[in-house]
């Protein structure tokens, strides 16, 4: 590998600590205080502004940092703003502004007054959370998706509480050395240089959390409070003196450690955010949440802490505190593939959950049998615990992220439901979207605001009425767009070429990257194999020809991290480098390092193109597209994800799926050669026919896109899918077993016992058919008659139902249709069940006989994964 000497610069004294002085305001300034501290700022224009008039040159220097820039500010021009009339009166207008945000009553609030079933207060965790660049505490989508989350509950008045961890020094800052190897940073943070507050008692003492580790120790932690418009965002931090050095650790780094290191970090997420919860709503006085949400399993933990706390605190035996848990759980699996999941050793989990004398009962969570909490990470193999089978034993509601992804959801954990079909398993789906004010270009921010107005765009409504914008102006916005990210790319082209080691005299050439008239395809995302960040260069010389066409160029962006224990990963990366790399190319192919927020918000904004080529299925929904097309970008996209329920032949491009091919390096071939094709065909001939100037069929495209997938991408409408589909329900059924005393929770845990037990008695005797003629049509009635055994259980406790449909070869059923089917007495063969139905379809037709658990306060009769079928 290169090493790039720097002769002659002295090495700087390195700090042994590094904090953070706040500046002290002006009296008449004390607004600015809570504008800077409320992360509201980071999705307000005209709050940034205010903080760009500041001082502009510091705001840019300090990469848009409200506090960070009242930190630096010298004190005589924060003296000169307190006597500036004009800005005094601004300062006024956006705090009110801010208190009318954070108090006037929002969609959540009408809906209440109209149900009073939904929560009154959601746990949102997750592992990762991206916010605003100011507070780096993600590492990709899911973190992202986590802040937009919390966002757009934020507009919408939801009473929700996020909970995670604050990382030391978040995920990795990437660059490039001199040859194209991605290197890794792990700058460390201050919390008292970022947007935060430590929660405090009543004696406003910190409130320190605590989790019992083996051997006695004691893990603490102090929580950080993200003021995020209406939504706090609770951290728990590690890193205090009150820790030894090893357990000082546990928050230093996202997804750095061992397996070891990451436990205690999920322990600390999800047992810790508990009780952090707790003594957060215990300080304001608000109520406990009713539902909690686990974003992925890592914070699963959570589930098992809250069944502590009600055998402890209740009284309530191990399964009547599973049955009230489950009720108010919700989980969210990103994972399309096995080997995504978070799995630990058995013995990893025995060891921090365990008691050092081998005892049966947990020393982490008292009151807890080990088997129990085993149990519910269990897979076939006994020696391995499942984060994602844990979220689905705990949480009573579970969903994937796109359509296709809940598809795929309920084939990959069909063996939890064993005997039921993959249609039946109950994992539904709520399509991921994005918060519209932190990814949409101000410029879109403005033309939808005067197009619909201020209230209706904080709902995030209205997105839509884009459309009614002339083309002359859509496209100007583009070109504008365009603009800003060709001046982007050359800033940042320019910096990374000093890092790698060039001098200011090689590197003049900068300058002319990028052309702000060329289309502009961008193509930026994390960096596992599936993506296939490579797939752009299968042919190069077709690639080469695209770039270098005369009259129709195409010039390609590319950016993303590669996990830092993944050579492969960065192997990719550094083909691409060396491509763009190449002399003839380069000013129209860039590779830019340390892809963040702040970088991809000028990319959203900016390419004309968003390029995506996953294997499909494996990418679960994917969301960088649906910041492109807020921003009026076409997708050029393999159908996965999103993509594939959205894409609607007008919006942009599907790359045709060569998905029955086994063979790896001929299926890329296929895939490549396909998005070459569309590109010479489809794409750039519309975007270079001009009419007047302006690409009509191109801005048409644009147009579409904003209409149509503008309302359908955002976050607000993915949190309202969640509210109506998953917190309400999930509300209305903890708040159903846990009234009188838990009754209902002791009565689902009591009929469970008893119908596991039981189980094995059950079975369909006979079956007999009546009235069908000889040559039965379509419509004609069939009368089943079934004899079933139910050992000790009542005809009550289970639900037998006919099942009817196509019939293959193999005596397999399709198209299945089921129909219930009435107790009508016993004999001395069982307990009968009749239904007359009428024949569904045509052709060879086929039918069976099914039991299954049903309970008025089960979500569904497929819940416990129980069902015995008639045996041929
Ligand atoms: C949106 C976003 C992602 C996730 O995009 P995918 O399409 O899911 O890969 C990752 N990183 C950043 C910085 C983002 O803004």
């Amino acid at each position: 590998m290169h090493c790039v000497l720097r002769v002659g610069r002295v090495r700087p004294v390195k700090a042994l600590r590094r904090f953070t002085v706040r500046a002290h305001l002006p009296e008449r300034l004390n607004a600015l205080a809570e504008l800077s501290t409320n992360l509201r700022w980071s999705w307000h224009p005209p709050t940034q502004r205010l903080f760009e008039d500041i001082d502009p040159v510091l705001w840019s220097e300090l990469d848009r940092d409200p506090v960070g820039l009242l930190g630096a500010v010298a004190p005589s021009r924060l003296e000169e703003l307190a006597s500036d009339a004009e800005f005094v009166e601004r300062l006024g207008a956006l705090a009110a502004d801010l208190q009318d945000y954070l108090t006037r009553p929002l969609w959540y609030q009408k809906l209440q007054d109209s149900d009073a079933s939904v929560p009154s207060g959601i746990g949102y965790f997750s592992m990762e959370f991206g916010v605003s660049e100011v507070l780096p505490n993600y590492s990709g989508g899911l973190g992202i998706l986590a802040g937009d989350h919390l966002k757009a509950a934020s507009d919408l008045g939801l009473p929700l509480v996020g909970v995670g961890l604050l990382y030391r020094s978040g995920y990795f800052r990437q660059s490039l050395t001199a040859d194209g190897w991605q290197a890794e940073r792990y700058p460390s943070l201050d919390p008292q240089g970022l947007p935060l507050r430590l929660l405090t008692d009543f004696s406003d003492a910190p409130v320190l959390i605590h989790v019992s580790m083996p051997g006695g120790r004691v893990l603490r932690a102090r929580v950080w409070i993200a003021q995020v418009g209406r939504v706090p965002l609770l951290l728990l931090d590690s890193d205090i003196a009150d820790n030894d050095p090893e357990l000082r650790g546990v928050t230093d780094r996202l997804y750095g450690g061992d397996q070891d290191h990451r436990i205690k970090q999920e322990i600390l997420a999800g047992i810790g955010g508990v009780r952090a919860i707790r003594a957060y709503t215990h300080a304001h006085g608000l109520p406990d949440p009713e539902v909690f949400h686990m974003n992925e399993g890592h914070a699963g933990f959570l589930g098992a802490e809250r069944i502590r706390e009600l055998v402890t605190g209740q009284g309530l035996d191990f399964d009547a505190a599973l049955a009230s848990v489950r009720a108010g759980t919700v989980f969210t699996t990103h994972t399309p593939v096995p080997a995504g999941i978070d799995r630990f050793p058995a013995d990893l989990v025995r060891h921090y959950f365990g008691s050092d004398d081998g005892s049966a009962e947990s020393a982490l969570l008292p009151g807890l049998p080990m088997d129990r909490i085993l149990a519910l990470g269990a897979e076939p193999d006994r020696s391995v615990f499942n984060m994602a089978h844990m979220g689905l034993r705990l949480g009573q509601r579970a969903n994937g992220v796109s359509k296709l992804h809940g598809i795929v959801s309920r084939e990959m954990f069909n063996d939890l439901w064993r005997g039921f079909d993959v249609a039946e398993v109950p994992i539904g789906s709520v399509t991921n979207g994005v918060h519209a004010p932190t990814w949409a270009a101000r410029e879109w921010l403005e033309l939808a605001q005067q197009t619909v107005g201020e209230q209706a765009l904080q709902e995030a409504r209205g997105w839509e009425r884009l459309e009614d914008v002339s083309s002359a102006t859509l496209w100007q916005t583009r070109n504008e767009l365009r603009a800003q990210l060709v001046d982007e790319v050359r800033r940042r082209v320019r910096r990374s070429s000093l890092e790698r080691g060039s001098t200011e005299a090689e590197i003049s050439w900068t300058a002319g990257v990028f052309d702000p008239n060329v289309l502009t395809v961008g193509f930026a995302r994390r960096v596992p194999t599936y993506k296939r960040l490579t797939l752009m260069l299968r042919e190069p010389e077709r690639l080469r020809r695209l770039l270098l066409d005369p009259d129709r160029p195409v010039q390609l962006v590319v950016a993303g991290k590669s996990h830092p224990a993944d050579d492969g990963g960065k192997a990719l990366i550094q083909q691409i480098v060396r491509f763009a790399d190449q002399a003839d190319v380069r000013h129209r192919i860039v590779f830019l390092p340390d892809y963040d927020m702040s970088m991809a918000k000028f990319l959203y904004w900016g390419c004309d193109v968003w390029l995506n080529n996953p294997l499909r299925p494996l990418e679960a929904c994917g969301t960088s597209g649906m910041k492109s097309a807020l921003n009026g970008g076409l997708n050029l996209s393999i159908r996965d994800g999103w993509w594939d329920e959205m894409y609607d032949g007008e919006n942009g491009w599907a790359i045709p799926t060569a998905d029955g091919v086994t063979d790896e390096n001929r299926r890329d071939d296929l895939e490549a050669s396909a998005l070459y094709e569309l590109l010479e065909q489809s794409v750039l001939p519309k975007f270079y026919d001009r009419t007047d100037g302006i690409p009509t069929r191109w801005i048409e495209m644009v147009r579409h896109t904003l209409e149509h997938l503008g309302p359908q991408v955002l976050a607000s409408r993915m949190v309202r899918d969640y509210t109506l589909g998953y917190y309400g329900p999930a509300a209305r059924a903890a708040r159903t077993v846990d009234a009188d005393g838990h009754a209902g929770a002791k009565d689902v845990a009591a009929y469970r016992r008893r119908v596991e037990a039981e189980w094995n008695a059950v079975e369909v005797v006979q079956v007999d058919s009546e009235g069908l003629p000889d040559t039965p049509v379509i419509g004609a009635k069939l009368s089943l008659r079934a004899y079933v055994r139910l050992g000790e259980l009542a005809p009550t406790d289970v639900v037998v139902q006919a099942a009817i449909g196509r019939v293959t070869d193999d005596d397999d059923l399709t198209d299945v249709r089921y129909v219930p089917m009435a107790h009508a007495g016993s004999d001395s063969s069982g307990e009968i069940f009749e239904t007359d139905t009428a024949l569904p379809v045509s052709g060879a037709v086929g039918y069976t006989v099914r039991v299954l658990p049903h309970h008025e306060l089960l979500s569904g009769d497929s819940e416990l994964g129980l069902v015995e079928s008639a045996r041929p």
